[in-house]
């Protein structure tokens, strides 16, 4: 068994948690091509000359945007008609998709959306959709209001077909073009229900507002923690607990399937949407443990929410570690001190094998079952020797530098006065 949440709730289980990366931008294949007949060529004197099929394209690209753009306008101000009227009225399908999505955002509230094209790719023909059909990659931005302290990328795929002079939208789910695995946006999944709390915001499956509610009180219980603990929180956060397959992408860790992961908000920092920050990160639960998911996994999700905006720097023991120390701390106040004791006393008895520190590429080998306890027992041994607040110091200036085994090493010099070998032997001592 593995993670300190799967031991508790789940016999027999192999749930556990894991932080997950950001949205892939990928398909340079695609986007080569286009450069040529990318938006940014402008007929001039001294220019190219375009071809009379170059100068269409242009002129359905610029109608393309326009459409998008009022898309956006209609969503934001929660016009349903004008947003419709940007659909093919001929694809009754869409047309209710449009609408459940529609509602879906509504009712989750967006404090911004908008839709960029990405200008880099080249329209691709989809003749089952039209003739002169044409799919293209968009950047959704949208922001929560109350939660996203700023935009979050998600790639899509839409598909535009000509109908009297407009290019309307004939499939918004494209997904070859789109290139976004099998996970969707929680308002892409039909109906929804949210639930919501201080800072909170969590969206469930129909009928299941109940566990939405519990949810919410699991994380209100969760946050203060994490907050004392990182002296850094999200300003809101966002949940995913739906029964919909499609609300996970199937994150596994170290061959298990992982019961909830903090997926990181991208927000890009160009006009073009070509270059990301972390600003964020949302939680999805796992569809199959999301009546079980408590307040100790929220912890641990919520500390890798806290600590993914200052870089991806910091070793595996070292993020997960943190992570298990706040959610241990979570079921040390939550009655679990018993259990707690247990696990110490259990991985401890792993720490006598320890030889170096568990780096990346044996954690999840080596160590496998036993990695996410014994990265547990490291941190909790320099909080406890140095204190807190010099275990988030070494913390933040890890994330912020390069994964470097020479930038460890003097980190652990410049905050604990230690090399890595007399670590190790101090954890043994201490177990
Ligand atoms: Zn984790």
């Amino acid at each position: 068994m593995t993670g300190v949440w799967g031991r508790v709730w789940i016999a027999g289980a192999t749930a556990l948690a894991i932080v997950a990366g950001g949205v892939s931008c990928a398909a340079a294949g695609r986007d080569e091509k286009s450069k040529a007949a990318g938006a940014s060529v402008t007929p001039s004197a001294t220019g190219p000359v375009l071809s009379a099929e170059e100068i269409a394209e242009q002129k359905m690209l610029a109608a393309i945007d326009v459409t998008l753009k009022a898309r956006a306008t209609a969503l934001q101000a929660g016009q349903l008609p004008q947003y419709l009227a940007t659909s093919d009225p001929k694809n009754a399908k869409l047309v209710q998709r449009d609408k459940q999505v529609f509602a879906n955002l509504r009712q989750i509230g967006m404090k911004q959306v908008s839709y960029l094209r990405q200008v880099s790719f080249s329209p691709e023909l989809r003749p089952k959709l039209g003739k002169n059909a044409r799919a293209v990659r968009i950047k959704m931005l949208t922001q929560i209001a109350g939660i996203d302290p700023a935009p979050r990328l998600t790639q899509l795929g839409y598909t535009f077909v000509e109908r009297d002079g407009r290019w309307l939208v004939v499939d918004d789910d494209d997904a070859e073009s789109g290139d976004r695995g099998e996970g969707r946006e929680p308002w892409e999944l039909g109906e929804i229900e949210v639930s919501r709390g201080r800072g909170v915001l969590v969206i469930s499956s129909p009928g299941e507002g109940e566990n939405g509610r519990r949810l919410v009180r699991e994380a209100e219980a969760a946050v203060p923690l994490v907050r004392a603990t990182a002296k850094r929180a999200q300003a809101g956060i966002l949940v995913v607990a739906m029964a919909a397959p499609r609300s996970w992408s199937g994150f596994e860790t170290g061959g298990h399937p992982a019961g909830a992961v903090a997926q990181r908000n991208l927000t890009p920092t160009n006009a073009e949407a070509t270059e990301f920050k972390v600003t964020a990160s949302r939680i999805v639960i796992n569809p199959t443990e999301r009546k079980e998911a408590d307040r100790a996994l929220l912890a641990h999700e919520f500390a890798h929410a806290a600590m993914s905006p200052l870089g991806e720097g910091a070793p595996t023991w070292l993020v997960e570690g943190y992570a298990e120390y706040v959610q241990y701390k979570m079921l040390e106040q939550s009655n679990f001190s018993d259990f707690v004791d247990r696990e110490r006393r259990e991985f401890r008895r792993e720490l006598k094998a320890l030889v170096v520190l568990p780096i990346d590429g044996v954690f999840h080998g080596d160590y496998d079952e036993n990695s996410y306890g014994v990265a547990w027992l490291i941190v909790e041994h320099l909080v406890k020797t140095y204190g807190q607040t010099t275990v988030n110091a070494f913390y933040t200036e890890l994330a912020k530098g390069a994964d470097d085994p020479v930038l460890r090493d003097k980190a652990l010099v410049k905050y604990f006065k230690l090399t890595e070998p007399a670590l190790v032997a101090a954890l043994k001592k201490a177990s």
